[in-house]
């Protein structure tokens, strides 16, 4: 069973451990930078790019705008094509109805197809404590299943592993979970995934139950769609006599025209592929084809509360494709693991302190977990600005909605700020002063001044400003009378 990230350290704590390992920098290098090239080259190929992304922005929009009558709608759909909703307001919820439902099949087994809705949830727990065996069947979900790791990329979840690291987890492990890794197991690819193949397909051939997620949900249709590139997840959602898929209220989409917008968008984002390899959809139930029993199970567990907020709601607009993880300079320093949730990352670090919100002292370091340089917002697909989302909830923080020890000092310096600008008179003087001060200035601060820790850190890393010899408004006051002496 993998681990959950209950417990993790904040993320300064955490990336301060994974920066040093000098392994993971090199995996994590080598995979974003192979990525993030053929991401680049698949999207120049398109003439219309940026009004595909711009189609993506307001489809999403739209639907987010009116998600109670698109909601509404998919739920009627579904139904009415054999299928039955349930809804969870949080991950508890979501968890009981899973468990329950496969506890009223009589099975103790469970298949998988990548889903990071369960990830948030951590049903594969939850299932665990109810004596339900949960098979991860995406390559690299398994990876980390049997290495008993915690997934470190929203598309590669693996992304931390080499070749050699795999070849020697598939030896050790999977003999414990079924069919063991064959004799002399290289780390060559189509040798790695050929024991992968054999082992999943004991499973498969066995398994009655199948867990989804999806990437997009049509209400006109009750239309559930997943893109995934290995057809391992296609045998999940056809061959079990059940299927319960797991799903944010998010994915909603109102038509089946409006794929063709996404289904350009997020393979070149995700894969850099003109086309997705698999794309399933399915609607229901049909007689004597793929499962018999369909169940939807809608997840909120802080969605509302994301789309209450008029700034942070954009995160919900996100499509999984991990392109911004691929360009961010510090994702690729730091590594997944060190922003201790489902979603790492650039969205990660908008995402998880908005569902989770921002009282632990983890959450309250995510969105600190950037260099604000705008990389992410360039790359995504349906054109988040997640940089300005990131300094909205350090705002947040600042203002005591987060873990307070953490930033009492930016919060106090936010405060005497506010003050200063509410009040001219004041603000003058301080610039005045200031002018008359700068020759007593010294343009960087001696290294010996016993600064406490977070000032001593801004510090080192920067020059402080040079002061100008007098206040703009002094300036202007001056300009002004000699404008009217003329
Ligand atoms: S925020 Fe944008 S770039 Fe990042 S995963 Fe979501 S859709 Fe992709």
């Amino acid at each position: 069973m993998s681990r959950t990230f209950v417990g993790m350290p904040p993320f300064p704590t955490a990336a301060r451990s994974s920066t040093k390992d000098g392994q993971l920098r090199a995996n994590l290098t080598h995979a974003t930078h192979t990525i993030r090239d053929k991401r680049a080259k698949a999207v120049a190929e398109l003439d219309d790019w940026a009004e595909l992304r711009e189609a993506g922005k307001r489809i999403k929009d739209h639907t987010l705008r009116h998600l109670d009558h698109y909601l509404e709608q998919l739920e009627a759909s579904v139904t009415a094509a054999g299928g039955q909703v349930h809804w969870a307001a949080d991950a508890a919820e979501a968890n009981r109805i899973v468990t329950e439902l496969v506890r009223a099949t009589g099975e103790t087994e469970v298949v998988k197809v990548k889903s990071m809705a369960t990830q948030e949830i951590e049903l594969n727990e939850a299932l665990a404590k109810a004596g339900i065996s949960a098979y991860e069947t995406d390559l690299a979900e398994l990876i980390v299943q049997l290495g008993d790791d915690l997934p470190s990329h929203i598309l590669v979840p693996a992304i931390h592993k080499n070749r050699s690291e795999i070849r020697d987890i598939f030896q050790d492990a999977m003999g414990r979970w079924g069919r063991p890794a064959p004799e002399g197991l290289t780390d060559r690819p189509a040798e790695l995934a050929e024991a992968a193949r054999l082992h999943l397909r004991e499973k498969f051939l066995r398994a009655k139950v199948g867990i989804s997620g999806a990437n997009f949900m049509i209400a006109e249709t009750g239309t559930l769609v997943v893109l995934e590139s290995e057809g391992n997840g296609r045998m999940c959602l056809t061959l079990p006599e059940t299927l319960i898929s797991v799903v944010g209220i998010e994915k909603v989409l109102p038509r089946w025209q409006d794929l063709e917008v996404f289904l350009q968008l997020l393979p070149r984002s995700s894969t850099a592929e003109r086309m997705n390899p698999y794309t399933s959809t399915w609607t229901g139930t049909s007689d004597g084809d793929g499962p018999q029993r369909f169940h939807l199970v809608l997840v909120d567990n802080g969605r509302t509360d994301t789309l209450a907020d008029t700034v942070g709601r954009q995160a919900l607009r996100c499509i999984r494709c991990s392109a911004c993880l691929n360009v961010c300079p510090v994702y690729e320093r730091a590594g997944g693991h060190a922003y201790g949730s489902a979603y790492p990352g650039p969205i990660g670090a908008i995402l998880t302190p908005q569902l989770r919100g921002v009282e632990s002292e983890l959450d309250a370091s995510l969105p600190y977990a950037s260099s604000l340089c705008g990389a992410c917002y360039e790359v995504c697909p349906v054109a988040i600005d997640i940089p300005e989302v990131l300094v909205h909830l350090r705002e947040r923080v600042a203002e005591g909605g987060g873990h307070r020890d953490g930033h009492r000092v930016e919060g106090a310096v936010m405060r005497a700020t506010t003050w200063l600008f509410d009040h001219p008179a004041a603000l003058g003087a301080v610039e005045r002063a200031a002018g008359a001060m700068r020759g007593l200035v010294p343009r960087r601060l001696p290294e010996k001044l016993p600064l406490p820790g977070p000032a001593k850190a801004w510090n080192d890393s920067r020059d402080l400003p040079e002061l100008p010899e007098e206040s703009f408004r002094d300036w202007w006051k001056k300009r002004e009378q000699r404008g009217s002496g003329e």
